[in-house]
């Protein structure tokens, strides 16, 4: 299929600034296809900012015909993890599977790009082509794996050597905070005019471990005082004498992240190497080095978009890290984070997560996006794909006086009223049954139109029931309310034409099914919890976690993973992993309405 006839089948997306570079690229036919790549380091879970990222290099793979390198970021052994790697993985194909996985590029297990060191000066490393297309993939028996930067150690050093042997790099032995201090004055180093015999066996020398961490460096020579300082002769190779999750002890000197991003990107043949805008200034480095080694075009080109941030929320991997590490939260996948696990875990659909990402847009301005945009597009996806089902959180018990004691009547309730085709369901009735300690008030304040003594209101899907006696214990709380029911109100029912202003949700005593429920709410109280530099620890929300026993309607016993639920009037629910047989837990995913908004409005 040509890339037009591709671009044409995808269905309708947003466009915006980086879309349209890259359609005017297809138009020209610049490129034989259009090549991104989503890169993270693998030194913390995804959070809802990297699916953002995502969803931009994946979407723009998939209405472009092109594809989207799944790429570990991996030039700092010391802060990265196996756990990472795997996470990442988990995180990205469940953000895209179903949506854009025949997008994802991934490569042969174990392969790494071959060396050319050929008779032309110019193809001494021409982009290799993995297996990534579809075809490839369902006929090869090999185990695809994501990239890694990791992957092209060898080839990132002899890109090294031959920067050297340009005249175009040199190895100093200033001291960290030296190197700093004369980037920051535009001063030259003593050791920039090395000759290229001398940094060669100096470089040589470095890489076969004979140096301490820190005490010497491979530096691009750019200019010194250039007025854009990643251009002052930045870093290019560093000493750290760690093992590394992909090349155990091979190396002891490790590429810088400037170095090795536009190198994997050339490697990989990507075309359009998209990131957050604080990168804009590391662009003119990025042109530099794959210019420097006069490499056979097409050389990738990079491209800034605004990064994500989200207000009652931290979006740094660092940070998020405290909160798991001081266990201010369970883990990476706790509910009540802002990673895609998290997020997933609460009951989220990858749905709702890439409209959120659609929603917002892609600009080039840094701003903060109101986390009621991201719960707009999570109630939207879950109102239409919840099953709706009786629920009540806080119970307190109701009899019907005037209902036979070991009746039951089985009512019909509508599973979907947004998916008609998802039909009815039955629910017990019987003479005892539970309601929401909230729907009932001894003392109504004006307008409350759920029960209140002497007062009537429907209970869903059955009868209009009217309280006659509050029952009390001993130490005055409300025991039980006595009610008689209007039998000829039956919801449905040929005579239930008469109506009352409140309608509220209950379940059989007799039937109902005990379930964990754990209502999670904003991590944080304040919209910017770092706000002039405050510890974002300070303004963690107390009441984030609540958890209560539910007396559910007896479908619910049956429950799936899978599946979305509303529990009518009260909220959106999902089954956490937690779960055992016999034993539910839901987590609220949100609530149906905006708590957040009225309580602002006060
Ligand atoms: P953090 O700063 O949160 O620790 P990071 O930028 O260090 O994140 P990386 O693993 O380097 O994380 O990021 C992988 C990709 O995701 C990069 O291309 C980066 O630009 C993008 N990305 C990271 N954070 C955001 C965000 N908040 N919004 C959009 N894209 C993001
Ligand atoms: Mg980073």
């Amino acid at each position: 299929m040509s890339l037009e006839n591709n671009a044409a089948a995808a269905p309708a997306a947003p466009s915006d600034f980086i879309r349209d570079i890259v359609a005017a690229h297809v138009g020209e036919h610049k490129y034989p296809r259009i090549h991104t790549r989503f890169p993270p380091e693998p030194n913390g879970y995804l959070h809802i900012g990297h699916a953002k990222s995502i969803c931009l290099n994946f979407g723009i793979a998939r209405e472009f015909g092109g594809i989207c390198n799944l790429r570990m970021d991996d030039t700092n052994p010391t802060k990265e993890d196996i756990e990472y790697v795997e996470s990442i993985q988990a995180d990205v194909n469940w953000l895209i599977g179903g949506w854009a996985e025949d997008r994802l590029g991934l490569k042969p297990h174990g392969k790494t790009p071959e060396t050319k060191t050929g008779e032309g000066k110019n193809d001494f490393f021409l982009p290799p082509v993995f297996g990534t297309s579809e075809n490839e993939r369902k006929h090869s028996d090999v185990k695809l794996e994501p990239f890694y930067a990791s992957d092209y150690f060898d080839q990132i050093y002899e890109y090294a050597v031959e920067l050297i042997k340009r005249g175009k790099a040199f190895v100093c032995d200033m001291t960290p905070d030296q190197t700093d201090e004369y980037r920051r004055n535009g001063k030259a180093s003593p050791f920039r005019d090395r000759s290229v015999a001398e940094n060669l066996d100096w470089f040589t020398r470095m890489k076969n471990g004979e140096f301490a961490d820190g005490t010497r460096v491979l530096r691009a020579k750019i200019q010194v005082d250039a007025a854009n300082v990643w251009l002052r002769d930045p870093l290019l190779y560093r000493i750290k004498h760690a093992d590394h999750h992909q090349t155990g002890g091979k190396w002891c000197i490790y590429p810088m992240y400037d170095f090795a991003h536009c190198l994997s990107d050339y490697v990989e043949g990507i075309t359009h190497s998209i990131c957050t805008l604080e990168f804009e200034v590391h662009r003119p480095l990025y042109d530099w080095i794959l210019e420097s080694l006069d490499l056979p075009r097409p050389l990738p080109h990079q491209y800034e978009f605004a990064r994500l941030s989200l207000n009652y929320t931290i979006m740094s991997k660092r940070k998020l890290m405290q909160l798991v590490q001081e266990n201010l939260v369970t883990g990476w996948d706790d509910p009540r984070m802002p990673t895609i696990s998290g997020i997933r875990r609460r009951g989220v659909t990858p749905e709702a997560l890439r409209n959120f990402a659609y929603n917002i847009g892609i600009t080039k301005y840094n701003g903060l996006t109101d986390v009621s945009v991201l719960e707009y597009a999570i109630r939207d996806d879950l109102n239409k794909r919840s099953l709706r089902r009786l629920a009540v959180l806080r119970p307190i018990k109701v009899v019907i006086t005037n209902y036979p004691a070991g009746q039951v009547e089985e009512l019909n309730a509508t599973n979907n009223p947004e998916q008609p085709e998802t039909g009815w369901r039955k629910i017990p009735f019987s003479r005892e049954l539970f309601i929401e300690r909230d729907d009932f008030a001894e003392v109504p304040p004006p307008k409350f139109f759920r029960l209140k003594p002497g007062g009537e209101v429907r209970l869903k899907y059955a009868y209009i029931i009217k309280c006659e006696e509050v029952i009390k214990d001993a130490a005055g709380n409300i025991a039980e309310l006595r009610c008689t029911a209007d039998l000829d109100s039956k919801t449905g029912g040929a005579t239930s034409a008469r109506k009352v202003k409140g309608t509220i949700h209950w379940v059989s005593a007799a039937h109902c099914v005990d379930v964990e429920v754990r209502l999670y709410d904003r991590l944080f109280t304040e919209a910017e919890p770092e706000k002039d530099g405050r510890d974002f620890k300070s303004v963690l929300n107390p009441h984030s976690l609540e958890v209560v026993t539910a007396k559910c309607e007896p479908s619910l016993k049956d429950a799936s993973a899978e599946t979305r639920y509303q529990f009518e009037r009260l909220a959106y629910f999902a089954l956490d992993l937690d779960s055992r047989p016999g034993r539910l837990v839901f987590n609220r995913t949100i609530t149906l309405k905006d708590a957040w908004a009225k309580e602002a409005k006060k």
